[in-house]
Protein backbone atom coordinates (compact mmCIF):
# COMPACT_ATOMS: atom_id res chain seq x y z
CA UNK A 1 0.00 0.00 0.00
CA UNK A 2 3.01 2.07 -0.90
CA UNK A 3 1.62 5.54 -1.97
CA UNK A 4 3.77 5.76 -4.63
CA UNK A 5 3.63 9.37 -5.29
CA UNK A 6 4.35 10.64 -1.97
CA UNK A 7 7.42 13.17 -2.15
CA UNK A 8 9.73 12.10 0.53
CA UNK A 9 11.92 14.82 0.59
CA UNK A 10 8.97 17.57 1.08
CA UNK A 11 7.81 14.72 4.31
CA UNK A 12 11.53 15.39 5.69
CA UNK A 13 11.77 18.82 5.26
CA UNK A 14 8.54 19.03 7.47
CA UNK A 15 9.24 16.36 9.93
CA UNK A 16 13.00 18.80 10.44
CA UNK A 17 10.64 22.20 10.24
CA UNK A 18 7.97 20.43 12.89
CA UNK A 19 11.95 19.57 15.08
CA UNK A 20 13.15 23.05 15.04
CA UNK A 21 11.41 24.16 17.84
CA UNK A 22 12.23 21.47 20.10
CA UNK A 23 16.23 21.75 19.02
CA UNK A 24 18.32 21.91 21.74
CA UNK A 25 15.49 21.50 24.23
CA UNK A 26 16.52 18.89 27.37
CA UNK A 27 20.15 17.44 28.17
CA UNK A 28 23.42 16.23 25.77
CA UNK A 29 24.48 13.02 27.59
CA UNK A 30 27.34 14.51 30.04
CA UNK A 31 28.24 11.09 31.76
CA UNK A 32 31.30 11.34 29.45
CA UNK A 33 33.27 14.11 28.53
CA UNK A 34 33.69 12.72 24.92
CA UNK A 35 29.68 12.83 24.85
CA UNK A 36 28.95 16.08 26.30
CA UNK A 37 30.58 18.27 23.91
CA UNK A 38 27.58 17.64 21.08
CA UNK A 39 26.18 20.36 19.78
CA UNK A 40 22.95 20.32 20.99
CA UNK A 41 21.00 21.64 18.00
CA UNK A 42 22.20 19.66 15.31
CA UNK A 43 19.41 17.45 13.72
CA UNK A 44 19.82 15.58 10.39
CA UNK A 45 17.10 12.51 9.38
CA UNK A 46 17.38 10.05 6.81
CA UNK A 47 15.01 7.24 5.01
CA UNK A 48 15.64 4.42 3.39
CA UNK A 49 13.16 2.38 1.49
CA UNK A 50 12.80 -1.19 0.39
CA UNK A 51 12.97 -0.16 -2.66
CA UNK A 52 16.23 1.27 -2.40
CA UNK A 53 15.44 5.03 -2.25
CA UNK A 54 17.23 6.98 0.09
CA UNK A 55 16.78 10.30 0.91
CA UNK A 56 18.30 12.42 3.86
CA UNK A 57 17.61 16.27 5.39
CA UNK A 58 19.88 18.25 7.51
CA UNK A 59 23.21 16.50 8.71
CA UNK A 60 22.12 13.39 7.30
CA UNK A 61 25.13 12.42 6.13
CA UNK A 62 27.18 13.49 10.00
CA UNK A 63 28.52 10.56 11.67
CA UNK A 64 27.10 10.65 15.30
CA UNK A 65 27.95 8.01 18.36
CA UNK A 66 25.26 5.41 17.91
CA UNK A 67 25.09 4.29 21.50
CA UNK A 68 22.27 2.18 22.34
CA UNK A 69 21.49 1.65 18.81
CA UNK A 70 24.30 -0.54 18.59
CA UNK A 71 21.96 -3.09 20.37
CA UNK A 72 19.27 -3.61 18.18
CA UNK A 73 22.77 -4.95 15.82
CA UNK A 74 23.98 -7.33 18.15
CA UNK A 75 20.23 -8.41 18.85
CA UNK A 76 19.95 -9.35 15.44
CA UNK A 77 23.46 -11.00 15.08
CA UNK A 78 22.77 -13.26 18.17
CA UNK A 79 19.60 -14.61 17.12
CA UNK A 80 20.69 -14.89 13.79
CA UNK A 81 23.90 -16.81 14.88
CA UNK A 82 22.95 -18.38 18.40
CA UNK A 83 18.97 -19.04 18.11
CA UNK A 84 16.02 -18.83 20.35
CA UNK A 85 18.79 -20.10 23.39
CA UNK A 86 19.06 -16.37 24.09
CA UNK A 87 15.37 -15.87 25.36
CA UNK A 88 16.40 -18.28 28.55
CA UNK A 89 19.10 -15.58 29.59
CA UNK A 90 16.96 -12.51 28.82
CA UNK A 91 13.66 -11.37 28.71
CA UNK A 92 11.22 -9.70 26.52
CA UNK A 93 9.36 -7.46 28.59
CA UNK A 94 9.39 -3.39 29.20
CA UNK A 95 11.11 -2.49 32.20
CA UNK A 96 9.74 0.74 33.32
CA UNK A 97 13.17 1.46 34.78
CA UNK A 98 15.53 3.82 33.49
CA UNK A 99 17.95 2.14 30.97
CA UNK A 100 20.79 1.84 33.35
CA UNK A 101 19.18 0.55 36.53
CA UNK A 102 20.34 -2.43 38.40
CA UNK A 103 17.41 -3.03 40.75
CA UNK A 104 15.19 -5.51 38.59
CA UNK A 105 18.45 -7.94 38.53
CA UNK A 106 18.64 -9.38 42.07
CA UNK A 107 14.83 -10.22 41.83
CA UNK A 108 14.92 -11.71 38.70
CA UNK A 109 18.57 -13.69 39.48
CA UNK A 110 20.23 -12.09 36.91
CA UNK A 111 18.00 -12.53 34.17
CA UNK A 112 17.64 -9.14 32.39
CA UNK A 113 13.79 -7.81 31.92
CA UNK A 114 14.76 -7.59 28.09
CA UNK A 115 17.51 -7.01 25.24
CA UNK A 116 17.51 -3.01 25.46
CA UNK A 117 18.18 -2.25 29.01
CA UNK A 118 21.88 -2.21 29.93
CA UNK A 119 21.67 -5.24 31.46
CA UNK A 120 20.02 -6.96 28.65
CA UNK A 121 22.51 -5.93 26.13
CA UNK A 122 25.32 -6.48 28.05
CA UNK A 123 23.94 -10.44 28.17
CA UNK A 124 23.06 -10.22 24.26
CA UNK A 125 26.69 -9.25 24.00
CA UNK A 126 28.24 -12.02 25.30
CA UNK A 127 26.10 -14.39 23.39
CA UNK A 128 27.21 -12.95 20.44
CA UNK A 129 30.83 -13.14 21.57
CA UNK A 130 30.57 -16.92 22.34
CA UNK A 131 29.11 -18.08 18.79
CA UNK A 132 31.12 -15.69 17.05
CA UNK A 133 34.38 -15.12 18.54
CA UNK A 134 34.45 -11.45 18.32
CA UNK A 135 31.13 -9.36 19.24
CA UNK A 136 32.38 -6.11 18.01
CA UNK A 137 34.04 -7.36 14.81
CA UNK A 138 30.54 -9.02 14.01
CA UNK A 139 28.73 -6.24 14.71
CA UNK A 140 31.30 -4.01 12.62
CA UNK A 141 31.29 -5.99 9.65
CA UNK A 142 27.39 -5.97 9.63
CA UNK A 143 27.25 -2.24 10.09
CA UNK A 144 29.52 -1.93 6.94
CA UNK A 145 28.05 -4.30 4.80
CA UNK A 146 24.28 -2.79 5.09
CA UNK A 147 25.17 0.60 5.43
CA UNK A 148 27.64 0.41 2.64
CA UNK A 149 30.08 2.03 4.45
CA UNK A 150 33.31 1.04 4.85
CA UNK A 151 34.53 4.51 7.22
CA UNK A 152 32.00 3.02 9.84
CA UNK A 153 34.63 2.62 13.13
CA UNK A 154 34.66 2.69 16.87
CA UNK A 155 35.98 6.32 18.25
CA UNK A 156 38.67 5.07 20.20
CA UNK A 157 37.78 8.05 23.06
CA UNK A 158 34.37 7.31 23.84
CA UNK A 159 35.15 4.10 23.67
CA UNK A 160 37.57 4.46 26.46
CA UNK A 161 36.05 7.04 27.91
CA UNK A 162 32.98 4.88 28.55
CA UNK A 163 35.69 2.15 30.23
CA UNK A 164 36.96 4.99 32.59
CA UNK A 165 33.40 5.79 33.57
CA UNK A 166 31.72 2.62 33.58
CA UNK A 167 30.75 1.78 37.20
CA UNK A 168 27.60 0.94 36.77
CA UNK A 169 27.48 -1.01 33.27
CA UNK A 170 30.72 -2.62 35.75
CA UNK A 171 28.58 -3.71 38.61
CA UNK A 172 25.62 -4.60 36.16
CA UNK A 173 28.15 -7.09 34.13
CA UNK A 174 29.65 -8.15 37.84
CA UNK A 175 26.25 -8.88 39.03
CA UNK A 176 24.87 -10.74 35.98
CA UNK A 177 27.92 -12.71 35.96
CA UNK A 178 27.36 -13.22 39.55
CA UNK A 179 24.06 -15.42 38.50
CA UNK A 180 26.36 -17.25 35.69
CA UNK A 181 24.73 -15.51 33.40
CA UNK A 182 27.79 -14.41 31.43
CA UNK A 183 30.20 -16.66 29.93
CA UNK A 184 32.92 -15.09 28.94
CA UNK A 185 34.98 -12.72 31.27
CA UNK A 186 33.62 -9.57 32.68
CA UNK A 187 36.04 -7.46 31.14
CA UNK A 188 35.52 -8.50 27.92
CA UNK A 189 32.06 -8.07 27.48
CA UNK A 190 32.16 -4.55 29.32
CA UNK A 191 34.93 -4.20 26.23
CA UNK A 192 32.99 -5.05 23.49
CA UNK A 193 30.00 -3.63 25.03
CA UNK A 194 31.88 -0.09 25.04
CA UNK A 195 33.05 -0.50 21.42
CA UNK A 196 29.97 -1.31 19.94
CA UNK A 197 28.68 1.13 21.79
CA UNK A 198 31.28 4.01 20.71
CA UNK A 199 30.75 3.40 16.70
CA UNK A 200 30.15 6.39 14.76
CA UNK A 201 27.92 6.28 12.40
CA UNK A 202 25.31 8.92 10.18
CA UNK A 203 21.57 9.17 9.86
CA UNK A 204 22.01 7.85 6.31
CA UNK A 205 24.14 4.67 7.47
CA UNK A 206 21.68 3.79 10.05
CA UNK A 207 18.93 3.82 8.11
CA UNK A 208 20.15 1.78 5.67
CA UNK A 209 21.25 -0.66 8.25
CA UNK A 210 17.39 -0.53 9.61
CA UNK A 211 16.91 -1.90 6.00
CA UNK A 212 17.13 -5.59 7.57
CA UNK A 213 14.15 -5.42 9.26
CA UNK A 214 12.09 -3.38 7.03
CA UNK A 215 12.65 -5.91 4.41
CA UNK A 216 11.60 -8.79 7.54
CA UNK A 217 15.06 -10.27 8.29
CA UNK A 218 16.92 -9.88 4.94
CA UNK A 219 20.16 -8.06 4.37
CA UNK A 220 20.78 -5.61 1.82
CA UNK A 221 22.93 -8.89 -0.52
CA UNK A 222 19.70 -10.19 -0.24
CA UNK A 223 20.53 -13.13 1.63
CA UNK A 224 18.17 -13.83 4.65
CA UNK A 225 19.55 -13.54 8.22
CA UNK A 226 16.30 -13.33 10.45
CA UNK A 227 13.61 -16.06 9.69
CA UNK A 228 10.28 -13.38 9.22
CA UNK A 229 9.26 -14.57 12.46
CA UNK A 230 12.80 -13.57 13.85
CA UNK A 231 11.91 -10.30 12.18
CA UNK A 232 8.62 -9.73 13.81
CA UNK A 233 10.03 -10.62 17.01
CA UNK A 234 12.37 -8.14 16.94
CA UNK A 235 10.22 -5.46 15.74
CA UNK A 236 7.90 -6.22 18.43
CA UNK A 237 10.27 -6.23 20.96
CA UNK A 238 11.64 -3.09 20.02
CA UNK A 239 8.14 -1.30 19.85
CA UNK A 240 7.93 -2.42 23.54
CA UNK A 241 11.40 -1.64 24.75
CA UNK A 242 13.37 0.25 22.23
CA UNK A 243 12.92 3.39 23.97
CA UNK A 244 13.09 2.05 27.80
CA UNK A 245 11.02 4.00 30.86
CA UNK A 246 9.42 5.75 27.32
CA UNK A 247 8.25 3.66 24.82
CA UNK A 248 4.48 3.80 25.77
CA UNK A 249 4.95 6.91 24.92
CA UNK A 250 7.16 6.76 21.82
CA UNK A 251 4.77 4.17 20.58
CA UNK A 252 1.78 6.85 20.99
CA UNK A 253 3.74 9.54 19.25
CA UNK A 254 5.45 7.82 17.19
CA UNK A 255 3.38 4.29 16.27
CA UNK A 256 7.18 2.57 15.19
CA UNK A 257 9.38 -0.26 16.64
CA UNK A 258 12.17 2.16 17.42
CA UNK A 259 15.72 1.94 19.03
CA UNK A 260 17.41 5.45 20.70
CA UNK A 261 20.81 5.94 21.95
CA UNK A 262 22.24 9.05 24.24
CA UNK A 263 24.30 9.91 20.91
CA UNK A 264 20.46 11.34 20.28
CA UNK A 265 20.12 8.97 17.32
CA UNK A 266 16.50 7.04 17.06
CA UNK A 267 16.07 4.38 14.65
CA UNK A 268 12.76 3.46 13.52
CA UNK A 269 11.28 0.58 11.41
CA UNK A 270 8.41 0.53 9.00
CA UNK A 271 7.79 -3.05 8.63
CA UNK A 272 7.56 -3.88 4.66
CA UNK A 273 8.23 0.15 3.78
CA UNK A 274 11.40 1.37 4.71
CA UNK A 275 14.24 2.55 7.97
CA UNK A 276 14.08 5.95 9.04
CA UNK A 277 16.69 7.26 11.35
CA UNK A 278 16.84 11.00 13.12
CA UNK A 279 19.45 12.44 15.00
CA UNK A 280 19.18 15.64 17.66
CA UNK A 281 22.06 15.47 20.81
CA UNK A 282 19.48 16.52 23.65
CA UNK A 283 17.88 14.43 25.23
CA UNK A 284 15.03 13.76 27.22
CA UNK A 285 14.84 12.42 31.08
CA UNK A 286 14.83 8.46 29.30
CA UNK A 287 17.64 9.13 27.38
CA UNK A 288 15.95 9.62 24.04
CA UNK A 289 16.03 12.53 21.84
CA UNK A 290 13.46 15.22 21.73
CA UNK A 291 14.61 16.51 18.56
CA UNK A 292 14.20 13.01 16.44
CA UNK A 293 11.11 11.90 18.82
CA UNK A 294 9.38 15.42 17.60
CA UNK A 295 10.56 14.66 13.69
CA UNK A 296 9.47 11.49 13.78
CA UNK A 297 6.32 11.94 15.17
CA UNK A 298 5.47 14.41 12.52
CA UNK A 299 6.73 11.81 9.69
CA UNK A 300 4.27 9.56 10.86
CA UNK A 301 1.51 12.07 11.19
CA UNK A 302 2.30 13.19 8.37
CA UNK A 303 2.71 10.26 6.36
CA UNK A 304 0.57 7.20 6.32
CA UNK A 305 3.74 5.46 7.78
CA UNK A 306 3.06 3.40 11.15
CA UNK A 307 2.16 0.39 12.12
CA UNK A 308 -1.13 1.48 13.88
N1 LIG B 1 27.01 3.37 26.29
C1 LIG B 1 25.84 3.81 26.99
C2 LIG B 1 25.77 3.18 28.36
O1 LIG B 1 26.15 2.04 28.45
C3 LIG B 1 24.63 3.48 26.17
C4 LIG B 1 23.36 3.95 26.80
C5 LIG B 1 22.32 4.41 25.81
O2 LIG B 1 22.61 4.80 24.70
N2 LIG B 1 21.10 4.43 26.28
O3 LIG B 1 25.37 3.79 29.32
Amino acid sequence: PVNVDVDYRQLLNEAMAAARPVLGTGRVADYIPALASADPEAFGMALATVGGEVHGVGDWDRPFSVQSISKLFTLALALAHGGDALWKRVGREPSGNPFNSLIQLETEHGIPRNPFINAGALVVTDALHTVTGDALGAVLDFVRAESGNPLVAVDPEVAFSESQHGHRNAALAHFIAHFGNLHNPVDTVLEHYYAHCAMVASCRDLALVGGLLARHGVRADGTRLLSRSDAKRVNAVLLTCGTYDAAGEFAYRVGLPGKSGVGGGILAIVPGRGALCAWSPALDPSGNSVGATTALDSFTTLSDWSVF
